[in-house]
């Protein structure tokens, strides 16, 4: 169970303010965080772990992982999916890096980590998949990559409920459909005996519904488990996450989500979000729901800002961190205030997911020859740069790393429709 943290004393939002602009270290968030299911087809599975270390035996370095995985054709893909994802996501951070630069391979670390536990599932010849919600929240910074429907949505200080993930599902998502389709695969409704057209839109070879996942090798290699990845920094108001199955979601939009367990601890509001998205909808599926409070340290309460301003889309909502020449002091402010966000990308292509080794800042003398994927090391001549073209195009940068392995260069072909058979094949 999470930490206790009790509200003692009030501190006004000016006051910590002032105290971030003066310079002073404002103190690690608590965590608390609650958890509720209920099952019908046993497919749902969640993730929590507290204890984790950046720097093995040290304390100060703990971050915490909180993952909701909600299989389909089978339970085989969420359990291995919650067994593995996180030893390969933080398995392809560098080592003896600083915290700062830590965060910032996150985004990189988790694409290779989704793709490589999607790749070792399959190699074990079960067709079963599963959506992977994985959060990582460290300090006041919260990382979020997500294949699937299992959404992720953040109600901040001031009562703004926003996003953090997208829904790969092809019913709703345009862009998604024409990746698919640009990669090989056809998007159609199941038709029935007289040519009727019913359900949601699905990929076909398959019938998935959804557009990425981790698993499902019966289905078109199109479907692939890149992650959407955002990262954003709350301020040191806090807020509160909810991560849970499509259960949830396809009872409750996400303002209703929020709003149904809102001054509830942690614990209850997981439950009290489940019991509402039952009462909505009945038990048609597996509902999941985990509740994470990011909450200021003991006896330190910030007064949430006086009338919260209402945004109609999620977007303006957020802050993106400047690289222009906006001064210190309105960046802290902003920091303070709102979200600010950091990072955001939902690309499917590996090329771009992975980067350009020379671009990326930490430490590149270690990756240069070793599989950016599957992290197995590369003879000198092995390595195949993620830029490199096939033999029938050219690629600006073929000689820059990223390198991968023959077998995760293969992956990401086929992912990209390049190999012509379009099927996951072994
Ligand atoms: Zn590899």
């Amino acid at each position: 169970m999470a930490r206790r943290c009790r509200h003692r004393e009030l501190v006004p939002l000016a006051a910590l303010i002032s105290k971030e602009l003066k310079g002073e270290k404002i103190e690690r968030p608590c965590v608390r965080f609650g958890s509720a299911a209920q099952s019908r087809k046993g497919e749902d599975y969640f993730l929590v772990k507290t204890d984790c270390q950046r720097v093995h035996g040290n304390p100060n370095s703990t971050f915490s992982v909180f993952a909701v995985f909600d299989g389909h054709n089978g339970n085989a893909a969420a359990i291995f999916t919650r067994e593995n994802l996180l030893s390969h996501v933080l398995g392809a951070i560098p080592r003896g890096i600083s915290r700062d630069e830590w965060l910032q391979a996150l985004p990189r670390a988790l694409v290779a980590g989704f793709v490589k536990t999607d790749k070792e599932f399959q190699s074990r010849g079960e067709t079963s998949g599963t959506t992977a919600t994985f959060v990582i929240v460290d300090g006041w910074t919260i990382t979020v990559a997500s294949v699937g429907d299992s959404r992720c949505i953040l109600d901040s200080q001031g009562g703004v409920v926003s996003l953090l993930t997208v829904d790969h599902r092809l019913e709703e998502n345009a862009e998604e459909r024409e990746r698919v389709k640009a990669s090989g695969g056809e998007v159609g409704r199941l038709s029935i005996v007289g040519g009727a057209e019913i359900g949601p839109l699905r990929c076909w070879p398959g019938g998935l519904c959804l557009s990425r996942s981790i698993g499902d090798m019966d289905v078109g290699e199109f479907i692939v488990p890149v992650p959407y990845v955002k990262q954003v920094k709350l301020s040191s108001a806090g807020g509160r996450l909810i991560i849970a199955s499509d259960g949830i979601w396809d009872a409750l939009p996400s303002e209703m989500a929020a709003k149904s367990c809102r001054g509830l601890p942690a614990e209850l509001a997981a439950v009290q979000v489940v019991k509402e998205a039952l009462r909505t909808r009945g038990l048609k599926d597996d509902t999941t729901c985990i509740v994470v409070d990011v909450i200021p340290p003991d006896n330190l309460v910030v007064t949430p800002p006086s009338s919260p301003k209402k945004m109609s889309k999620f977007k303006s909502f957020f802050r993106r961190r400047s690289r222009d020449s906006a001064s210190k002091l309105t960046k802290k402010l902003s920091s303070v205030g709102i979200v600010e966000e950091i990072f955001e990308e939902g690309s499917a292509m590996l090329s771009e997911r992975l980067g350009n080794e020379s671009s990326s800042s930490v430490h590149t003398s270690a990756g240069l020859f070793m599989c950016a994927i599957c992290q197995m090391d590369l003879a000198p001549s092995e390595g195949i740069s993620v830029h490199a073209g096939s033999i029938f195009s050219t690629s600006s940068k073929p000689w820059e790393g990223p390198f991968l392995c023959a077998s995760c260069r293969n992956k990401k072909d086929a992912m990209e429709g390049k190999r012509p058979s379009g099927f996951k094949g072994l």
